[in-house]
């Protein structure tokens, strides 16, 4: 699982970050006090990624990553601090940080943070995700994200999507879509291959009705336009 330290000493912010990274297939380790991080990071050697909030009630979190970087850890580190700290920007990186996210921030943008900062230090090996284009499949959790925004998928869905993924730029036939997704005992007609694609490109495609990921291979099925 993918381990990453979440120090922020407002419940309520830490825990919307938790649920949101959870849903992005992370493994979120939470904390609200300095003292109590660094806790952690000696707890979980496997933690690869940091958010550090900058306003703690101990130590601070430029403290914090002053002394995560004093043991000579690569891991990511990336400060979440409020808008009108504006200096904090530059001391964060000054002290070792990679990124910094003010606060308000979405779901959507604080995923994309961790999830490109995650990717840069090698953290996503390849079996754990797929991307193409816009779009980041785990394997893991079982989630798709385009540009960073969670698309929520039905578990055929996911699997349609994984085949495709696994197969770019080739004409898949209905039929072995078919017994790829629903497997080769499947006595339904041809036509849930299509009710599902349908779907999906509601859910994925910028105009579903002018699909450019999910093309359609006349006569034959669909490819995997990416
Ligand atoms: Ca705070």
């Amino acid at each position: 699982m993918k381990k990453i330290l979440v120090l922020e000493d407002e419940p309520s912010i830490r825990s919307f970050v938790v649920i949101n990274l959870r849903r992005s297939g992370y493994e979120p380790i939470e904390a609200a006090t300095g003292e109590e991080a660094m806790e952690r990071i000696r707890q979980h050697p496997d933690i690869l990624v940091a958010l550090l909030d900058v306003m703690l009630p101990d130590i601070d979190g430029f403290e914090v990553c002053r002394r995560i970087r004093a043991t000579g850890s690569k891991m990511g580190i990336i400060m979440l601090s409020a808008k009108s700290q504006e200096m904090d920007k530059i001391t964060g990186l000054m002290t070792g940080a990679d990124d910094y996210v003010t606060k308000p921030f979405s779901p959507a943008e604080l995923t994309a943070r961790v999830d490109a900062l995650y990717r840069r230090i090698g953290g996503d090996n390849v079996e754990d995700a797929l991307s193409s284009g816009p779009f980041l499949l785990h394997l893991h959790s079982r989630t798709l994200d385009k540009n960073g925004e969670h698309i929520r998928l039905t578990q055929t869905e996911f699997t349609i999507m994984k085949l495709f993924m696994n197969n770019p730029g080739r004409a898949l036939s209905r039929e072995e879509i078919l017994s790829a997704v629903w497997g080769e005992d499947y006595s339904g007609e041809v036509k849930i291959v299509d009710v599902n694609i349908r779907r999906l490109r509601i859910k994925i495609e910028d105009k579903p009705t002018e699909p450019e990921y999910i093309t359609t291979v006349w006569g034959y099925g669909y490819k995997w336009g990416y």
